[in-house]
């Protein structure tokens, strides 16, 4: 069977979340059950501009027509890097191959910019994979990621059936109307379309969750969440409409990449025989962010999008608490502008007071995140909501111990007191009752010892999760 993933990123080629992470992953785990899968993304300029080799093949030349203009479209032919999963790249000047990959830093405001550069990609895809004699993929299912992709399944209905997964529903992509012109489709003819287009714009992540054969979401928890008006975003009577066709899978993480033995950001690697080892990766992250070198003060640690969800405001409202507590904190991270001043804020007010106990790095830094999932000892995952999440996954593999909101995708990694801490509401208070039993855990050294062992004895890996996929692609050929 062929799979087409089509997405907006794919790691390591272009991430800036998860998403990226699943994209770049999931098709590996699905190929050693015998799914051949590709994937398409577009050609952003940065990619252009600094990974030459990715465009060496040029597989197509041809044009797409957009409302009423033909544009021209290159396709290049790669593979994701270390793989044999191939890699389409979609390049055309107007709307895929200029600026930036997302248009606002915290990926959560569509632009009018953004909503063309992902419709044009999607009518791009369906033309390249399913009309042109050139194209060497011919999928059997699409399987669509997110609201950048969610016009896929209308554009190829009736022709291939498609998977579409909700990474993250508070996303919706909002357009104008007449996006739908310009992707040549008629709102008077399709119901679905005109009543959508009734509030006079359109919701790409409804368009996803209305026309595709079978909808996913990244966790069981939280396809269960999206159905309540809490968690629903304004959708969660549509998707109960489709509740039979949706299914929760959790995501795995690629254990090739986020191996604390072979990870070669780091530095002494460990594995659960040589915990000991996990010290030095500490003390080593202790001299690289210049923080005192204390053995015995745990570090909490954060790696993240900064934004709301994340509960990123509650950290830094608690950041004194926190300190005063007797740890050290790490927050690597970017997004929204104004919690990147409030936190620069906070770092220069700690210092000043002679607390020089956390650190702050307002930067995206791959090896940065590897030394410091292996050298803390928390990690903090305080989310409002939280479709799945990787990063408390890739911490525990670390022997890093997450402590989480128990929401999501949250709350079906974590188990509270055997692999991380958790708390239930939104609040300070709760928060700071989970990190006060996490410490005082810490501080007995061989019950924290079993924490990071369970921790690390659990399986991340795609290999459960990329059967669930398997079985829905099938069900999908099926129908
Ligand atoms: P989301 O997709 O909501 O941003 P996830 O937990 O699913 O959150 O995935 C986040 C991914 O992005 C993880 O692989 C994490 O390590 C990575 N990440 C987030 N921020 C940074 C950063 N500033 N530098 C390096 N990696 C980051």
């Amino acid at each position: 069977m062929n799979v087409l993933f089509a997405a907006s990123e794919c790691a390591p080629v272009v991430k800036v979340g998860g998403l990226g992470d699943v994209v770049g992953s999931l098709p590996i785990a699905l190929d050693q059950i015998d799914i051949n899968c590709a994937v398409v993304i577009p050609a952003y300029k940065p990619l252009i501009d600094s990974q030459a080799t990715l465009f060496t093949n040029r597989l197509l030349h041809t044009e797409v027509k957009f409302g009423e203009k033909a544009e021209p479209v290159n396709v290049f032919k790669t593979v994701i890097p270390k793989t044999k999963i191939p890699l389409y790249l979609i390049q055309n000047d107007t709307y895929l191959s200029n600026g930036g990959i997302y248009f606002d830093a915290t990926a959560f405001v569509t632009s009018q910019g953004e909503i063309d550069r992902f419709a044009f990609f999607s009518k791009a895809l369906a033309q390249v994979f399913l009309d042109e004699p050139g194209c060497d993929f011919k999928p059997d299912v699409i399987h669509c990621h997110d609201w950048h992709t969610g016009f896929v399944p209308k554009l190829v209905a009736d022709i291939v059936p498609t998977v579409f997964t909700i990474h993250n529903l508070a996303n919706q992509g909002f357009s104008s109307v007449d996006v739908a012109q310009k992707l040549g489709l008629d709102i008077n003819k399709s119901k679905i379309l005109s009543w959508d287009a009734l509030d006079s714009n359109l919701d790409f992540i409804m368009q996803g969750i209305l026309n595709a054969t079978f909808i996913t979401t990244v966790s069981p928890t939280y396809a269960r969440e999206i159905l309540t008006p809490i968690f629903g975003e304004g959708l969660h009577e549509v998707l109960e409409a489709r509740e039979g066709r949706l299914y929760g899978i959790l995501n795995g993480i690629d254990c090739s990449v986020w191996n604390p033995e072979k990870d070669p950001y780091i530095k002494p690697n460990f594995n659960l025989k040589s915990l000991d080892k996990k010290q030095e990766c500490k003390v080593a992250l202790q001299t690289a962010l210049d923080l005192p070198s204390t053995p015995k003060k745990p570090i909490l640690a954060v790696v993240s999008r900064l934004t709301t969800q994340k509960g990123i405001d509650m950290i830094i409202s608690l950041m004194d608490e926190i300190l005063g507590l007797g740890c050290q904190l790490v927050v690597l991270g970017t997004g929204d502008p104004s919690l990147e001043n409030k936190l620069r804020i906070k770092e220069a007010e700690l210092a000043k007071e002679g607390l020089f106990e956390a650190r702050v790095l307002l930067e995206y830094n791959e090896e940065l995140a590897h030394k410091i999932y292996a050298g803390s000892d928390i990690f903090l995952v305080p989310s409002r909501f939280e479709p799945c999440g990787l990063t408390q996954m890739i911490a525990m593999r670390y022997g890093t111990i997450p402590l989480v909101r128990q929401v999501g995708g949250l709350a079906d990694s974590v188990v509270s007191g055997k692999t991380g801490f958790s708390f239930v509401n939104f609040n300070d208070s709760e928060f700071l009752d989970a990190l006060k039993r996490a410490l005082n855990y810490y501080s007995y050294k061989d019950e924290w010892r079993k924490l990071v062992t369970n921790a690390m004895e659990q399986d991340f890996s795609w290999a459960e999760s990329a059967k669930k996929y398997a079985d829905i692609y099938q069900l999908a050929l099926d129908e």
